[in-house]
């Protein structure tokens, strides 16, 4: 099988609930790229990535767009099946850029699950259970509103929250006793500051939220700042930002600097190298989140698979980005059912690209393009 054809696209997508908050910056919506790998076996994957905006990760839209132009050429001609192989091509070519790798290497693990005739689930380990937990963030607000926020998600069936906080720590205490007076025994609180606090922020938040169960999620930005607030932190202590690359989740497991960690795929290049950092924590006994930074169907299905491949004991939650969006690019995917998230059963990703509704291509390589 050779790849013949890369195609290139890209969509708006508005959130549905107006504007998203984090960090202390506003966004609307994302724009996303989406990349088409076609075969000379009729076989064509799909991969996605979604940035948010410019401020959240190295990602942006318009550089994800000019790496794929760069690494798309180099792949033309080459069996999509030999995914590690295609991963040392794109090494060679480019230095870092993980998110311009991360629709490509989805879009071969979606040609390699079709060519196997398997669900993507079955070929990166295999399901364990038929669905998994999702998480809500509740955007930072002022405290009521964040509380009616949380209300919506809990009637919405969702039982994980993950509050946004980041901000003046008596402020973000506040919010997270309001939206946790709501929460039943059976509700999980997660507080993430996205790494806006100083240490000095985060162990005044740890001393005013002492009697609320929650697990902290990545008080600061800087890895040194986190082990501060580590040693200082009775609650339990995940590290997302700060797990950006496979040197950094051995770092993070040898200094015992957290609890769990947060694969986010496009930080470390697509699947495969999400699926080799899943199984060194899962081997190191880390709790496991895999997720995206936003996107569509297409992602989505790709977490689903990794994340229901993941072993129940340690994968903790996840998110449909999905059903943030206003605007969809993919169908196949199972509705959400009670807050818990199922993986499509159809080979590979599962989902079907719903190309007509794209609009021309970016740009294009091989066969009809350049
Ligand atoms: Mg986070």
């Amino acid at each position: 099988m050779k790849i013949t054809r890369i195609a290139t696209y890209g969509l708006e997508l508005p959130f549905k609930e107006g504007a998203y908050r984090c960090r202390n910056r506003t966004e609307t919506g994302q724009t996303n790229t989406m990349v088409a790998i076609s075969t000379d076996a009729g076989l064509t994957g799909w991969g996605e990535i979604a940035p948010l905006g410019a401020f959240y990760s190295e990602a942006f839209a318009g550089g994800v767009r000019a790496g794929v132009a760069v690494l798309a050429p180099e792949l033309l001609g080459a069996d999509p099946r030999e995914i590690n192989k295609l991963n040392r091509i794109m090494d060679a070519a480019m230095f870092g850029q993980m998110d311009a790798r991360t629709p490509i290497d989805i879009a071969l693990w979606d040609l390699f699950g079709q060519a196997c005739e398997l669900p993507l689930a079955e070929c990166l380990g295999g399901r364990d259970g038929e669905d998994v937990a999702l998480y809500r963030s509740i955007s930072q607000d002022t405290p009521d509103v964040m509380l009616e926020t949380a209300r919506r998600h809990l009637d919405d069936g969702y039982r994980r929250l993950q509050v946004k906080v980041g901000e003046d720590p008596l402020l973000d205490a506040e919010r997270l006793e309001r939206v946790a007076s709501l929460a039943g025994p059976d509700v999980v609180l997660y507080c993430d500051a996205n790494g806006a606090w100083t240490s000095h922020d985060a162990l005044r938040f740890l001393d005013a939220t002492r009697s609320i169960d929650y697990v902290l999620e990545q008080p600061c930005a800087r890895y040194g700042e986190n082990l501060i607030v580590r040693r200082a932190c009775s609650k339990p202590m995940v590290l997302d930002e700060s797990c950006d690359s496979l040197d950094a989740l051995i770092r993070i497991r040898n200094d015992g600097a957290a609890d769990g960690v947060t694969i986010k795929m496009s930080r470390f290049g697509g699947i495969t190298r999400s699926r080799l950092a899943r199984d060194l924590a899962v081997d190191a006994g880390l709790k496991v989140t895999v997720e995206c930074v936003g996107g569509a169907q297409i992602i989505s299905a790709a977490i689903a698979h990794l994340c229901l491949s993941t072993p129940m004991a340690l994968r903790t939650h996840t998110v449909d980005f999905h059903n943030w969006m206003s605007v969809a690019n993919g169908e196949g995917f199972p509705d959400v059912v009670e807050g818990r998230m199922a993986a499509p059963r159809a080979p590979g990703l599962g989902v079907r690209a719903m190309q007509e509704t794209f609009g021309d291509p970016l740009f294009v390589v091989g066969e009809d393009g350049s």
